[in-house]
C-alpha cells in the first residue's frame, strides 16, 4: 500500500486557472521543473497569492505518486506589480505560455529557469521589455534544443539566406522555399542567438516586426500555436504599422 507524500515545491506561478468547481489549478515553474497543482478554497492559502508571475513556495501533496498534487500551505515570496502594465503583462504572459509548453512536470532544467526568471525579471524591469522578451523566447529555444538554423540555408547550405521557413527549421536561400524576409532581420536574429543575455540587450534590433513574425512561425510549427503571441503583437505594433 502507497503512503501520501508531502513536497516542498518553489518557482513562478505560470499559470493559475479558476476551476469551476472553486478553487485554482497553478501551474509553478521552478529549478526542479514544472508542477501542477490543485489549491482549494477550504485550504489556508489565498488565491490572490497564487497569481500569475509570483514568486511561491508550496508544499504539496499527493495520495499516490502520479496524483495531481494539492497545494497544503503556500507562501508568496515575491509579486512584480510592474507586470500588469499591459505591454509587461503582455509580454510576460507570452513567456509563461512558452515554458508552460517546453517544460515538461518533474523534470529539473535549473539552466533554463535561470534563463526564464532573468527573462521575466527583465521585462518587469528593463526600460526596454519587447527586447528582453525577444532575447529570453529565442535563449528558450535554445535551451529547449529547438533552435532555428541561422546563418545558411538550413535546406542546402547556401549563402545569402533571404527567407525563413518554419517547416525547414531556419533560414532559406533564393532558390528554396521560404517566406521571404530582409537580410537585416535575418543577421539580427541569428546575432540575437549568438548572443549572450547581456549582450543581447546592447543590439539594437530594428527589424522587431519581422523578428516576431519569424519567432512566430516557429513557434507555431515546433511548439504549439501560443495565443498570447497575437496579443503581444497587437500590443506593441502601432496601428499605423499593421497591413491594412
Ligand atoms: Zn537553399
Amino acid at each position: 500500500m502507497a503512503f501520501g507524500r508531502y513536497q516542498v515545491r518553489s518557482g513562478i506561478v505560470i499559470n493559475s486557472r479558476r476551476l469551476a468547481e472553486g478553487g485554482r489549478l497553478v501551474t509553478v515553474y521552478g529549478p526542479e521543473g514544472k508542477t501542477n497543482a490543485i489549491a482549494r478554497p477550504a485550504r489556508k492559502v489565498s488565491g490572490a497569492r497564487l497569481e500569475l508571475f509570483s514568486q511561491v513556495e508550496l508544499q504539496l501533496y499527493r495520495r499516490r505518486a502520479g496524483d495531481l498534487a494539492s497545494v497544503t500551505q503556500g507562501v508568496a515570496l515575491e509579486q512584480h506589480p510592474r507586470l500588469a502594465e499591459p505591454a509587461r503583462y503582455a509580454l510576460g504572459n507570452l513567456l509563461c505560455e512558452l515554458i508552460d509548453h517546453l517544460a515538461q512536470e518533474e523534470d529539473p532544467h535549473p539552466a533554463t529557469y535561470r534563463v526564464f526568471q532573468s527573462g521575466l525579471k527583465g521585462v518587469e524591469r528593463h526600460s526596454d521589455p519587447e527586447k528582453v522578451a525577444l532575447i529570453t523566447v529565442v535563449k528558450l529555444l535554445g535551451e529547449a534544443g529547438l533552435a532555428p538554423r541561422l546563418g545558411r540555408c538550413v535546406s542546402c547550405g547556401q549563402i545569402p539566406v533571404v527567407g525563413f521557413s518554419a517547416a525547414a527549421g531556419g533560414a532559406t536561400c533564393a532558390s528554396c522555399p521560404g517566406e521571404p524576409y530582409s537580410p537585416r532581420a535575418l543577421v539580427e536574429l541569428a546575432a540575437l542567438q549568438r548572443a549572450t543575455f547581456r549582450r543581447g540587450l546592447e543590439l539594437p534590433l530594428a527589424r522587431r516586426p519581422e523578428l516576431w513574425s519569424m519567432l512566430a512561425a516557429h513557434l507555431d510549427y515546433h511548439v504549439a500555436r501560443l495565443h498570447s503571441l497575437g496579443w503581444v503583437r497587437e500590443t506593441l505594433e502601432p496601428p499605423a504599422g499593421r497591413a491594412s
